[in-house]
């Protein structure tokens, strides 16, 4: 059995891992553009910002431990075309020359890339984007040979905020521009208020409701336009918009895309077109709260949907449970983290949403270094299902191991009566009798 993956990122090599385990025989080629099989492009941010020195260890395996998989391995394979009905992928190599591929199965694992909004100067020199490893190698090296004292990033989801930390430990002074009401749009107000005294607290400058309408360059300098008025001036400006499927190959194949414009699957991976199957950034996301199919590319959906599409092109026949929208991000000394419905999302799928959001301290008073957890949990008030949280607290608060204490009880479609009767861990360093989660929902139950 040939199966033949295009893209080796988190999906593509998630896939051929789990075909050659599944199907030990099966000859499995994964075609790659450039010639960084399966690195970690969310470490990008800490390789910029020093605190990783060696990209080479942003590996998550090396190119040995990926041929002991008996994978086989095509660098600078950029596929061109695939042919659906003859099961034949076209790719073209180093020395430009056509290659094709024959295929029994196919898995597209072409992810995403960075969404550029229609800004007139987005291209001139200085302004980047990141999502490739590559781009991180152009922005570590204009770093170093510009030496730019100023840096705008347009955007502040958690792309934009981590380059505003690894910016600010390069010693640039980082402004960040967001056209919404409040830094990063996916929580709510009162959290991203929380978020930006902290950002001011370390020196960020924060621009909120401005939406950059143009970029110039004036005597060296990059300037920021929004409408007619000059809003920042830069010498470096990173354009942290969000992240586009990568479809067009798909499209071109007449696989069917859906409303998000990435890719539609159903639960087992699979695509409109026979023995083609897709994961990753590239496909739309079935969410267990709605039901329905979203758009959320993340990593740790890759790994898993990845997994799943090599398992079935190899002859398994899982399926995908879904995703709940589960997120964190450190951010300077702080992690931030959500998990599934905020109050709109909720009562746009029928809920009857109450949040409410309270204070505890990470761990028992008395033990030195207790700090404050900030909380908003939503559950609905007629069946108390619980519906989604977000929390902010100090790194080293076990922040993103309570949101996944909500992820887990919103997979399983848990109560407020059932966080609260969860048996967590407790020791006075560490948390309460009473984790926060669960002092959370008692405080919940307060209310209602
Ligand atoms: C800076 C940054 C930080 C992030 N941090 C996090 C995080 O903390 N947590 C989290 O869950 N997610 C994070 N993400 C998102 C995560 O990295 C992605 O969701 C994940 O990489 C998606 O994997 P993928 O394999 O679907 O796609 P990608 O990683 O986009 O890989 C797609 C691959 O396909 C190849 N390809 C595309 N077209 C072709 C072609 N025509 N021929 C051959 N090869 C092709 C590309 O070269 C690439 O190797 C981050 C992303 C970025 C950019």
């Amino acid at each position: 059995m040939k199966i033949l993956i295009i893209g080796s990122s988190d999906a593509g090599i998630s896939a051929a891992l789990r075909a050659r385990e599944v199907s030990p025989d099966s000859d499995v080629t994964v075609l790659i553009k450039d010639g960084y099989p399966n690195f970690s492009i969310c470490g990008l941010p800490f390789y910029i910002g020093g605190e990783v020195a060696n990209w080479r260890s942003l590996a998550h395996r090396n190119m040995d431990q990926l041929l002991e998989s008996g994978i086989r391995f095509m660098l600078h394979h950029e596929v061109t075309r695939i042919d659906v009905k003859q099961n034949h992928v076209f790719a073209v190599n180093k020395s430009k020359t056509e290659v094709s591929f024959p295929y029994d199965k196919l898995v597209i694992a072409t992810g995403a890339v960075s969404a550029r909004p229609p800004i007139p100067g987005s291209d001139l020199p200085g302004v980047f984007f990141m999502r490739f490893m590559n781009e991180g190698f152009a922005i570590s090296e204009y770093l170093n040979t510009h030496q730019p004292k100023r840096a705008v990033i347009i955007g502040s989801g958690y792309i934009g905020m981590e380059m505003a930390e690894a910016l600010h430990r390069q010693g640039l002074s980082v402004t960040i521009i967001e056209m919404a009401s409040s830094v990063m749009p996916s929580l709510d107000k009162e959290f991203g208020a929380l978020v930006e005294e902290m950002l001011r607290s370390k020196g960020i400058r924060v621009l909120t409701e401005a939406r950059v309408t143009g970029i110039d360059k004036k005597g060296g300098a990059l300037i920021v336009n929004a409408g007619n008025e000059k809003i920042a001036e830069a010498d470096f400006i990173l354009i942290a918009a969000g992240a586009k499927p990568c479809v067009d190959l798909a499209i071109a194949a007449g696989i069917k895309t859906g409303p998000t414009g990435a890719i539609r699957v159903n639960q087992k991976m699979e695509t409109s077109a026979p023995d083609v199957y897709a994961a990753g950034d590239c496909v739309e996301t079935y969410h267990r709260l709605t039901s329905r199919y979203t758009y959320m590319p993340l990593g740790t959906t890759a790994h898993k949907q990845g997994r799943i599409a090599g398992e079935n092109a190899a002859g398994g026949g899982t399926i995908f449970k879904g995703v709940v929208g589960t997120q964190s991000l450190k951010v300077f000394d702080r992690v931030v983290t959500r998990t599934g419905f905020r109050d709109n999302d909720a009562r746009a799928n029928g809920f009857d949403p109450l949040t409410i959001q309270m204070e505890a301290p990470d761990h028992k008073a008395y033990y030195p270094g207790a700090l404050p957890i900030h909380i908003r949990i939503t559950a609905d008030r007629n069946s108390k299902q619980l519906l989604g949280a977000q929390m902010i607290g100090h790194h080293g608060s076990e922040i993103s191991k309570r949101i996944d204490i909500i992820a887990s009880a919103l997979f399983l479609e848990l109560t407020i009566a059932d966080l609260i009767n969860l048996d967590l861990s407790y020791t006075p360093p560490l948390s309460s009798p009473w984790d926060p989660v669960q002092m959370a929902a008692f405080e919940w139950l307060n209310h209602i």
